[in-house]
C-alpha cells in the first residue's frame, strides 16, 4: 500500500490482509479504510495496490 500523504510504501502479505480468500476484494476495501501510514509521525491514509501477477507467481515458485 502507498501512503497518500508522504508516499511511503508498505508491503503486506496476502495473509496479513485477509484470512478469507473468497472475501478478499470485499475486505481490501475495509483494510484500506482502517489502515494508516506507519511512517513515523505521518499516519496518513493509504492506498492499497496488489503486487503484479508476475511477481506473485515468481514468489510462489520460489517457495515451491
Ligand atoms: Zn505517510
Amino acid at each position: 500500500m502507498t501512503c497518500k500523504s508522504c508516499g511511503h510504501v508498505h508491503y503486506l502479505t496476502r495473509a496479513a490482509i485477509c484470512s478469507s480468500p473468497e472475501r478478499e476484494f470485499l475486505y481490501l476495501d475495509e483494510v484500506e479504510k482502517e489502515a494508516a501510514c506507519r511512517a513515523r509521525g505521518c499516519r496518513g491514509a493509504v492506498r492499497l495496490a496488489m503486487a503484479p501477477r508476475g511477481d506473485t507467481s515468481a514468489f510462489v515458485g520460489g517457495l515451491a
